[in-house]
């Protein structure tokens, strides 16, 4: 029987999210004063790196920032109905289809190719607008932008364009999270070649911006006028082994709850295939989520968890909705207990890089990969009604 099929449940999923908004106030704080006098251009994409689009963005916003930067239109269109106001930078490639799409939510472009420059003339020309544009230089990443021989042809197309201003011109780095400055010092030196471009014919020099995350550690000489850090503003190093030059902490930690502790006698296989069988009588515990909700298959008999203060590993394989975990005989691990999944419990912790490490990814997949069927709860001063 359905009592009231309108109301939800009042006990929310024990798998959960939190994030920390006073930690990404301190992060992004610290990137602000280390770049200084550079702007920043946070980026928000896929989500926020997983820590929710719109309630990053509007702390952000808050911070007063030259804009946000995101993926895809979608991405910029949700934020606008959330009522952010301030510029939208989409990184993304160009459906020329979408580009009254664009002019309607106010975001700005990225053009990388002089084709796209008509269609946006056109478009901006009939709404009776005009077009906010970056233009973006394949400097050496191969991935968006136009090559550095067709730039001034480019830059000529978007300056004679009567419903188009040119704000900015960009590029992206490839290897600037690695210790081998050869390549990122090499797209510097093509960038500076390309923005000759204004200087040698008089005009003024729109505003420009290169900087990643691991620009930004690495590579003060790229800050320019903005810088587009992603993920240090989340508190995460884009590599274990970067120079950790400015200071920043994990906002983000993902926590279950055991829902099932029991004894389990040796030689009693667990999980899909039987992968895996106790050699001793042991406990094992269920932990409510899998992959299903983001946490990798590539983790069974691999992945670590916290639980009472210790590491314990994942045994046998993660299955879509639970995972188990060998507690060993001794422990009394009990229903209701707390799982670290990424985040501290007693003296250890469990990092994004290290989930990902045992994934054979990075943390910004790990991150982004969190489903959204994981509640996000926010706490902090800047925090809703979940706090
Ligand atoms: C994702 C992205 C960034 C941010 O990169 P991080 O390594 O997360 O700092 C900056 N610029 C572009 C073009 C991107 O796609």
């Amino acid at each position: 029987m359905i009592l009231d099929p309108t109301v939800a449940p009042r006990v929310p999923r024990p798998t959960y999210v939190e994030i920390d908004l006073d930690q990404l106030t301190a992060n992004y704080r610290a990137v602000e004063a280390a770049v200084a006098p550079a702007r920043m251009l946070p980026v928000v994409k896929a989500g926020a790196y997983g820590h929710g689009l719109v309630e990053v963005a509007r702390l952000f916003e808050s911070f007063g920032p030259a804009g946000l930067a995101v993926a895809f239109l979608e991405e910029g269109a949700k934020l606008r109905e959330a009522g952010i106001v301030c510029p939208i930078l989409v990184m993304g490639g160009l459906d020329t289809a979408q580009i009254p799409d664009f002019l309607h939510f106010s975001l700005t472009m990225t053009v990388s190719s002089g084709q796209a420059v008509g269609p946006i003339e056109e478009a901006a020309e009939r709404l009776g607008t005009v077009a906010r544009v970056h233009a973006k230089v394949d400097t050496g990443m191969g991935r968006m932008g136009v090559r550095p021989e067709g730039a001034a042809e480019l830059l000529d197309a978007l300056l004679r364009s009567r419903h188009v201003e040119l704000e900015a011109v960009y590029s992206h780095f490839a290897t600037a999270d690695e210790p081998d400055p050869a390549q990122t010092l090499d797209q510097m030196a093509t960038f500076r070649r390309v923005i000759s471009y204004f200087g040698d014919r008089d005009l003024p020099m729109p505003t420009l911006h290169l900087a990643n995350s691991g620009a930004v550690l690495q590579h003060p000489g790229s800050y320019l006028d903005l810088v587009r850090p992603g993920l240090m503003l989340y508190g995460v190093y884009p590599t274990d082994n970067i120079p950790r030059t400015v200071g920043i902490e994990p906002a983000l930690t993902w926590r279950s709850t055991v829902v099932l502790s029991k004894p389990l006698p040796a030689g009693s296989p667990v999980s899909y295939g039987a992968t895996w069988t106790p050699d001793r009588d042991t406990r094992i515990v269920v932990v409510p989520m899998g992959y299903g909700d983001g946490y990798p298959r590539l983790l069974s008999n691999r992945g670590e968890v916290l639980i009472g203060d210790r590491r314990h590993p994942v045994v046998g394989r993660v299955c879509m909705d639970q995972f188990m975990v060998d507690v060993g005989p001794d422990t009394d691990v009990r229903v209701g207990d707390e799982v670290a999944i990424i985040g501290s419990q007693g003296g250890e912790t469990i990092t994004a890089n290290e989930l990902a490490a045992w994934a054979e990814t990075i943390p910004y997949e790990a991150l982004t990969g969190i489903s959204s069927r994981v509640p996000r709860r926010y706490r902090g001063s800047a925090g809703g009604p979940n706090q």
